[in-house]
């Protein structure tokens, strides 16, 4: 499990070491994020929901980290949070200026010695960290890296006029530098390490499977924002591509999980982050 701390420590799937470092936790009104729920439905699961995940006036905690894989003598960085000195729709996430190197570093991760880094979609809070500023141009910050995309989620945004600043200050650079990788969605990153397509959020989303036979543990990137979709899988967020495709992705995925004992990443969830779940009413509930 990991703790409440920016640097939230490490676990292992198998032989997979996994380990988060936070750059920031985030506290928003369920109505800000979710298309289909507020405060009465977060007030239904008050007993569980406060305080991990929620606060005491049932805010969503939403943690922004990154998931850092090492195995197979790889290092490997799982989304890259939102980024210093970006200009943003939002204000909170324009112009930030966090320790989130220093804190990779005190993870025993320099941006030299990451092997891959891949993002499960291209929102701005997944890929912000792939490029800083340096003397005033966007350059890839891990320069001895490989960034995987996958072909469809990178050809999608590539196309569209809708978050052009993202793509432009975030991907591209990465992309020009001759460091991006276009992979399919059941690309095997190393042994143990593979996507695995879930979309709905975006039209490319894919999480992370890990361990044996792809069982053992799941990073979820977005197709699950926060724990009240265990409970409530229809519980949908305001930005995904496709409302309908993303709640039949987290059904599927959530019964596969249960049944088969998988460790749940999640990607935005708050301390202790990683769950295991089991059945519960209309959805599902994370295991004691
Ligand atoms: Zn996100």
């Amino acid at each position: 499990m990991f703790k409440d701390d920016p640097m939230m420590g490490k676990l292992y799937v198998g032989n997979i070491e996994v380990a988060a470092v936070r750059e920031q936790l985030w506290t928003i009104s369920p109505r800000w994020l979710f298309a289909n729920a507020g405060y009465a439905v977060m007030a239904a699961h008050r007993d569980w929901l406060v305080p991990r995940f929620n606060t005491d006036d049932l805010k969503l905690k939403l943690s922004i980290h990154t998931f850092i894989v090492r195995v197979n003598g790889l290092t490997i960085l799982i989304d890259t949070c939102v980024g210093n000195c970006k200009q943003r729709s939002l204000d909170t996430w324009t112009n930030m200026n966090t320790p989130y190197l220093e804190r990779l570093a005190a993870a025993g991760v320099t941006p030299e010695s990451v092997d891959l880094v891949f993002c499960t979609h291209l929102h701005m809070d997944h890929v912000g960290w792939n490029t800083r500023l340096v003397n005033g141009k966007w350059v890839p910050t891990f320069a001895n890296a490989k960034y995987l995309f996958h072909a469809e989620e990178l050809e999608h945004w590539q196309a569209q006029a809708d978050q052009r600043q993202v793509f432009d200050d975030s991907v591209a650079p990465v992309v020009d530098a001759g460091l991006a990788q276009l992979v399919a969605a059941d690309h095997e990153l190393t042994d143990g390490v593979r996507l695995t397509l879930t979309p709905g959020h975006t039209p490319g989303h894919c999480s992370v499977l890990l361990g044996e036979e792809g069982r053992e543990g799941v990073i979820t990137g977005d197709m699950i924002h926060h724990p009240i979709q265990i409970a409530e899988p229809a519980v949908c967020s305001r930005v995904c591509s496709d409302v309908e495709q993303a709640m039949q992705t987290r059904r599927t995925r959530l019964a596969q999980w249960s049944r088969d004992d998988t460790l749940v990443l999640g990607t935005h969830f708050a301390a202790p982050t990683a769950v295991r779940i089991e059945p519960h009413a209309e959805g599902y509930r994370i295991r004691a």
